[in-house]
């Protein structure tokens, strides 16, 4: 019940002992067609342009920064956590220029900041993350495609925590790339990062005066094994047995359906968070609209050890709740509400954890 690595479905990990079979030979590519069509109904796009990187979250981070970016150009970092950061420090790194949009953890960036980010600074891309699983912040991405596109920008977004259990559309909102994580909604081992670019992204790409600056990740030559192009050649050796576990886990998204995902990860967040309130506990996001509702931030109280607290929860109940990361750090616990993890039965034992560890500090009477 940390920020991930969540539990995976056993049905995904049962899916994943099957035998291997040739990453290039046709019954596989036919495993990958439906792998891409999963991807596209948890995106929400039409586009042709899916696939998993073969690596986790910030293989997908890496892949659609290189590939997004030549050097020189720039990019508009919307930085409210650790990821933007680790975003601005991996564009740095292949030549781009980084305008760091610094904002308060805790909070999220309005349409009317970003516009004037856009206009002033005329970004190639604008990086966003969804889902901030350093701070508990859900970032609102509605409308901001078309801003963007108004000011020549692509939209770069990162769903790695919040795919899955809050509503996307990739289409609808203009998105151009996006990467995710197979690890925490999607129930799966870490190892696959789910990724797409629009037309608007593939064009970019087609059109680069220079090639990606990392062959691991180059779309021109991943798009070619997934069959962006009409045809299949070899980059790499498809992780094949993390692929059959994606498959599982992109089947039972379409058999509970996004609006139940959608609509189970918002109760549970409510049902916990009256359970927490009841004992005296504050979350770290002010604004209800900007609080995630698959990783929750919930602010340590004075004299309380944190630290203790995980400790009493996992030695008692053999329960995972973690603490804070990069800004959030020793003020705040992060509790995951993610995919196969999202049950009634869970969010209670994490309320039974708080309560009886909070009890076992002196700190909570009833
Ligand atoms: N972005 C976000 C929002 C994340 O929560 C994480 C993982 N905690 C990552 C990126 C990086 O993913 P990974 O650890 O799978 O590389």
């Amino acid at each position: 019940m940390g920020p991930g690595p969540a539990n995976a479905n056993p049905r995904v990990l049962a899916a994943q002992a099957m035998p291997l079979l040739g990453h290039m030979h046709p019954p596989f590519f036919k495993i990958m067609d439906e792998i891409q069509a999963g991807l596209r109904y948890v995106f929400q796009t039409s586009s042709e342009y899916t696939c998993l990187i073969s690596g986790t979250g910030h293989a997908g981070m890496e892949a659609c920064i290189t590939n997004l970016l030549e050097p020189g150009e720039t990019i508009v970092i919307g930085d409210k956590g650790i990821w933007g950061a680790r975003a601005a420090d991996m564009a740095g790194r292949f030549g781009v220029n980084v305008v760091d949009l610094k904002k308060e953890a805790g909070k999220t960036f309005t349409i009317a900041e970003l516009e004037a980010a856009l206009k002033e600074h005329k970004p190639a891309v604008l990086f966003l993350c969804q889902g901030d699983s350093s701070t508990g912040v859900h970032q609102n991405l509605a409308g901001l495609g078309e801003l963007c596109h108004a000011h020549g920008a692509l939209l770069l977004v990162d769903t790695v925590c919040s795919l899955g259990g809050v509503p996307f559309f990739a289409d609808a909102w203009g998105i151009d790339a996006m990467y995710s994580g197979s690890q925490k909604v999607l129930g799966a081992p870490p190892g696959a990062a789910p990724l797409f670019f629009s037309e608007r992204a593939l064009k970019k790409l087609r059109e680069r005066k220079t090639k990606p600056m990392s062959y691991n990740w180059d779309l021109n030559l991943i798009g070619d094994y997934w069959g962006w192009f009409g045809s299949r050649s070899y980059h790499h050796t498809g992780m094949v047995s993390m692929w059959y576990a994606m498959r599982e886990a992109l089947q039972i998204m379409g058999e509970v359906g996004l609006e139940g995902m959608w609509a189970r990860h918002k109760r549970l967040h409510e049902d916990m968070w009256k359970g927490l309130t009841a004992m005296g506990l504050e979350p770290f996001v002010a604004n209800p609209a900007d609080r995630l509702v698959t990783v929750n931030t919930i602010k340590v109280p004075e004299g309380v050890d944190w630290l203790a607290l995980n400790k009493f929860a996992m030695d008692t109940y053999n329960v995972e709740l973690a603490g804070g990361l990069g800004p959030t750090l020793g003020r705040v616990w992060r509790v995951g509400i993610m995919g196969y993890n999202a049950t009634p039965a869970n969010v209670e034992l994490v309320l039974t954890s708080f309560r009886e560890g909070l009890k076992a500090q002196g700190k909570l009477k009833a």
